[in-house]
Order: C-alpha cells, then structure tokens, then sequence
C-alpha cells in the first residue's frame, strides 16, 4: 500500500443507548425537538462498517460504508477516465463529531437557528449514514454554490445516477436545506426499491 495508512476507522455509538444520549445532549444545546418533523429529515443510523477510501483534499483519510465505498471507486475512475477530477471533502462524519460541530458553534456565540440553516442537527445528517460524499474540483472553493459551474458538476449530473449516487439537496427542496450541489448520495439499489417502490437509482426514492 502505498502512502499513509489510514488508522482505524471513527467511533461510532455503540448502541442505541448512546445514540440516545448525543440526541438529548444536542436537544439540550437548544435543538428544536420537532427537529426532524418539521424539517421532514429522518434520524440517520451510522453504520456498523467503514471502508478507507482514502484522503480528503485536506490529508485527512474519509471512510464510508464499504458497498458506497466501492460504488464511489468505480464512480471516480469513470470520472477519471471522462478527464474529470473528482476531489473529496469530506464523506463519513459520526452523530458524535456533529454534536461537536453544533458545540463549538454555540460556545462561538451563534445561535442555534443560524447553526441549523448550514449544519445538520446531530443524528440528522445524511453524512452519518456512511453512503453520502461531499465533492469538489480543481479550481473551485469547497463547498460552495460555485461548485454548480464545474466540469465535475456536470459530468456527475449526467453519470452519477448510473453507479447509484444521487444529488440530495437540489434547489427548492422539501427539507429547506440551501442548494448543495456538492453533496451526493450513495443509495443501495435493494433498498430503494424495498421502501419506495421505484425502480433502480430513478431518484425519485429518496426520502431524507
Ligand atoms: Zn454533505
């Protein structure tokens, strides 16, 4: 293997015990309760196993689950191949390491509503499910709308669908989370088709 070793994997919760136990921390830090109802986001389960894929434009190494892990391989060598850099910022991010997130901005004086127009409340981020990465290329600020205008933005418009990952927070949608055009999601074709009904990476079956 060349390069650095990517260590062990992030902590997850161990059990539903502790998941319970950073909700009600976040919930006391002054999370709206009705949070995920009225943002019709849904809690999100970490994952039991993280795959390396490697580091982030930042050195620091990202995991996913090992299935959107594969899938994002063969996603980036297409790329690659197309002449497109795909760039990672940041992939898997534990409801642990969000809390700390949501912390570190209250202890800076920000008020809980201006936290949750860019952050996702701690267990309601699509990030702690493993599947979702955050991408950006050459020449562009990360994790900025300027990120639409990019070669990589459009070859994923036209491609991404075709190894399962879909664009999460479009204009306009129904969880009132900004345009993201960096943030795409790794949905398993079974699953899809179990909870919606939708035939295979249509896009159509996602529900946050
Ligand atoms: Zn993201």
């Amino acid at each position: 293997m060349s390069g650095s070793e990517p260590g062990a994997p992030p902590r997850r919760c161990r059990d539903a015990g502790e998941r319970r136990a950073l909700l009600e921390h976040a919930f006391a830090l002054g999370v709206p309760r009705d949070y995920g109802r009225k943002r019709k986001l849904r809690l999100q389960r970490e994952p039991a196993r993280l795959a390396s894929i490697g580091e982030d434009i930042h050195g620091r190494p990202q995991w996913l689950q090992p299935r959107a892990a594969r899938a994002l391989a063969h996603l980036r060598e297409a790329a690659t191949n197309a002449g497109v850099e795909l760039q990672v910022v940041s992939a898997f991010r534990s409801i642990e390491y969000q809390l700390g997130i949501v912390e570190r901005k209250r202890a800076r004086g920000l008020s809980m509503d201006e936290i949750l127009r860019v952050s996702a409340a701690p267990g309601y981020s699509e990030h702690h499910t493993g599947r979702c990465v955050d991408f950006t290329a050459p020449g562009f600020e990360a994790l900025e709308e300027e990120f639409e205008r990019s070669p990589a933005f459009r070859w994923l418009q036209r491609n991404a669908a075709g190894y399962g990952f879909t664009l999460s927070y479009p204009r306009g949608n129904l969880h009132g989370i900004v345009f993201e055009p960096w943030h795409w999601c790794w949905h398993s074709p079974t699953l899809c088709q179990e909870r919606h009904g939708f035939a295979r990476h249509s896009g159509a079956g996602r529900t946050a």
